[in-house]
């Protein structure tokens, strides 16, 4: 399988470590063997200078030269069904945008009113249809596992989905041409169902996108564990994003 890997910080972003200068991230990624690489550095509200500071991205790449494909992108947080916290100018510059439907542990990021496994299923569901409507989201990021909601149950989220209703956003995703993340080292605690995502994607033709959600070097290239689990869940070439 040829690998990309679409979610990676740079110093940019506050959580990610002092390491990750464009420089580093290319050089890891080139030694990892990776074709394409996309950076992702956090926007979490409207704020025109922070997404001036991360257009500064293209500049630093062109002057490097890199020998592999290097996409320069955002993670931007969505607040509300129909609030991606992005100038729409902003994100057509960017070469791809991440648009980060689950981030619930924001304050300023709309949670549902019954904090319980199956009200946030359906919460997030609607907040996935609402990036495809917005119509400049490229992948979904950390889709339907709601790891950083606390104090829930995150199997029971994962069995809230109703399967008529994700089959439905995964049409309009593909007819939308939205990709939805696959993060390996998320996918281990719950094969089973993202198993079951992978093959109701390949039904209606949805893309998939890898990305480990880099913040420091040694996250960046793809390890045999990594590997095994996306052979496991059943994810092959043809159901890759080409990026
Ligand atoms: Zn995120
Ligand atoms: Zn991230």
């Amino acid at each position: 399988m040829r690998l990309h890997n679409m979610q990676i910080h740079s110093t940019l972003s506050r959580c990610a470590s002092d390491e990750m200068t464009m420089e580093r991230i290319i050089s890891e990624a080139e030694k990892a063997g990776l074709e394409t690489i996309g950076i992702s550095d956090h926007i979490d509200n409207f704020d025109p200078s922070r997404e001036q500071k991360l257009l500064e991205n293209f500049s630093i790449r062109d002057k490097l030269c890199p020998n592999i494909n290097v996409q320069i992108g955002c993670e931007v947080s969505q607040i509300d069904k129909y609030t991606i916290a992005i100038d729409v100018a902003t994100a057509k510059k960017l070469d791809f945008v991440l648009v980060a439907s689950n981030h619930y542990h924001l304050s300023h990021v709309e949670n549902p009113i019954d904090r319980n496994p199956s009200a946030y299923a359906q919460h997030h569901l609607k907040m996935i249809e609402g990036a495809i409507d917005w119509g400049h989201t490229t992948i979904i990021p950390h889709p339907f596992l709601l790891a950083k909601v606390r104090g829930i149950d995150h199997s029971a989220v994962l069995a809230s989905y109703d399967k008529h209703q994700l089959s439905y956003v995964l049409s309009k995703a593909a007819k939308g041409e939205v990709a939805f993340e696959l993060n390996p080292r998320h996918l281990g605690s719950h094969p089973a169902f993202f198993k079951a995502l992978v093959s109701l994607g390949q039904k209606v033709g949805v893309k998939f996108a890898l990305g480990t959600d880099a913040h420091k070097p040694n996250e960046i290239k793809y390890n045999q564990t990594d590997l095994k689990t996306l052979n496991q869940i059943g994810v092959c070439q043809e159901h890759l994003l080409a990026m």
